[in-house]
């Protein structure tokens, strides 16, 4: 988890961690939940609205068995590769900001920015229109797809938000979707 908060950080986001539910074990994958019907629901909905707004990321982390550890296979990209992918995205996004105090990535970037720094096509237009429909997203949830999107597509080392990004930083809205404690 540290490692996660420092590469969060090193990328402009914030982070916050909470259980999925009071017991713990809501959508574990051996163990059951003993929450009542609504419990979970109700306890989510304390961080739901404008705290969730202000998240960048929400990441489902569900524990790992030893079984599935041991049998791990190498990763497709070495640590050394993703550092050095960030580090270029923080380059990438200093270079944006320069002419601007204060800000270095994209996560800071005010609000009247975003439209033009986070431009994107008709048909992730047509996508995000979607997302908001179907997660009934807010105005700064909205901001911050197309902020997330954007860091994406820096990572990628990519000029355009390219509709791939797009679906990666709505992915990242875990936490808004209907179906998690539905
Ligand atoms: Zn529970």
């Amino acid at each position: 988890m540290q490692d996660l908060r420092v590469f969060c950080l090193s990328i402009g986001f914030d982070n916050y961690a909470t259980n999925p539910c009071p017991c713990g074990y809501h959508n574990h994958p051996e163990k059951d939940c003993v929450c009542g019907p609504g419990v979970v629901k109700r306890y989510l909905s304390r961080i739901s609205g404008p705290l969730l707004d202000r998240i960048d990321l929400h990441v489902e982390v569900t524990p790992v068995s030893f079984d599935e550890l041991a049998n791990q296979r190498p990763p497709s990209e070495n640590s050394k590769d993703i550092v050095n992918r960030v580090v270029r995205a923080r380059e990438i996004q200093a270079e944006r900001f320069k002419e601007l105090n204060g800000i270095y990535s994209n996560a800071q970037m005010p609000s009247r920015m975003v439209r033009e720094v986070c431009a994107i096509n008709q048909a992730g237009q047509t996508l995000i229109k979607k997302a908001m429909e179907k997660l009934q997203l807010s105005a700064r949830a909205y901001d911050r797809i197309l902020k997330v999107a954007r860091t994406c597509a820096d990572l990628a080392g990519s000029p355009e938000i390219k509709i791939e990004h797009l679906a990666e930083a709505i992915h990242f809205r875990t936490l808004d979707r209907e179906g998690w404690a539905g």
